[in-house]
């Protein structure tokens, strides 16, 4: 059983390598925001309360946030363990995760400030199976449409400038303070979240030990 928890600023890929290190692993990628996106397009009730928090780029509650991780993981369907992303944010977030949950380590994706306005704002995403394209380094084949179902490539409603900079200001506030926190409990390991995503998800591996990564999925 493998638990890991990823970390990084905004648009680092955390999703991209969670894809890539959940798949041959058999673990189960947990992405928070993701969740939080779902009950946002289903017009549930949590939707209908985190919808504005989310496009200013603000954090929601704890106590949502904690419930939706507590929910997610009582389901249980993770034998071989799982990666979650998203979670925790802040020190209240931390405290419940290290209280509940014990992991094997921390992924982090280190990424400049700089770089991440590049890749954010340039960002779109699939309406419709959720793939993820970036119009300056892996465009669709057709504009605005996406290559593996024909869905609609839109941009998130917090991918811009000014939600980006609530959400900078928010994760250098809150969420470094949480990686020092796993850095003190030596769970980290640091990639460097610059090179093409397959080298990332190779240093990634070698840090923690485990198998190499194989593209074809052989
Ligand atoms: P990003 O990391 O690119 O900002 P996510 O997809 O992880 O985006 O999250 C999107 C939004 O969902 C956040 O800006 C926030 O409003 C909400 N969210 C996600 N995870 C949490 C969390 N652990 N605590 C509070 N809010 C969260
Ligand atoms: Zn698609």
């Amino acid at each position: 059983m493998r638990k890991y928890v990823i970390m990084g600023v905004q648009g680092s890929g955390k999703g991209t390598q969670s894809e890539l290190l959940a798949g041959d692993l058999d673990l189960v990628h947990i992405a928070v925001g993701d969740i939080f996106r779902w009950h946002v397009q289903q017009h549930t009730k949590m939707g209908a309360k985190v919808r504005r928090i989310m496009a200013a780029g603000e954090l929601v509650g704890d106590d949502m946030a904690e419930s939706v991780v507590r929910e997610r993981l009582a389901q249980h369907d993770w034998n071989y363990g799982f990666l979650i992303d998203g979670f925790p944010r802040n020190g209240p977030q931390a405290l419940f995760f290290l209280e509940s949950y014990d992991i094997d380590g921390v992924i982090y994706l280190n990424l400049p400030d700089s770089e991440v306005r590049r890749r954010v704002l340039n960002r779109r995403l699939c309406a419709k199976c959720g793939m993820d394209y970036n119009l300056i380094s892996n465009s669709p084949a057709v504009p605005g449409q996406c290559d593996t179902c024909g869905g609609e490539l839109i941009t998130r409603e917090d991918d811009t400038e000014e939600a980006l900079e609530v959400r900078l200001r928010e994760y250098h506030e809150k969420t470094n303070p949480v990686l020092d926190l796993f850095r003190r409990k030596e769970y980290v390991v640091t990639a460097d979240a610059r090179p093409p995503a397959d080298e990332v998800q190779q240093d990634i591996r070698e840090q923690l030990g485990l198998p190499p990564y194989k593209p074809n999925g052989t």
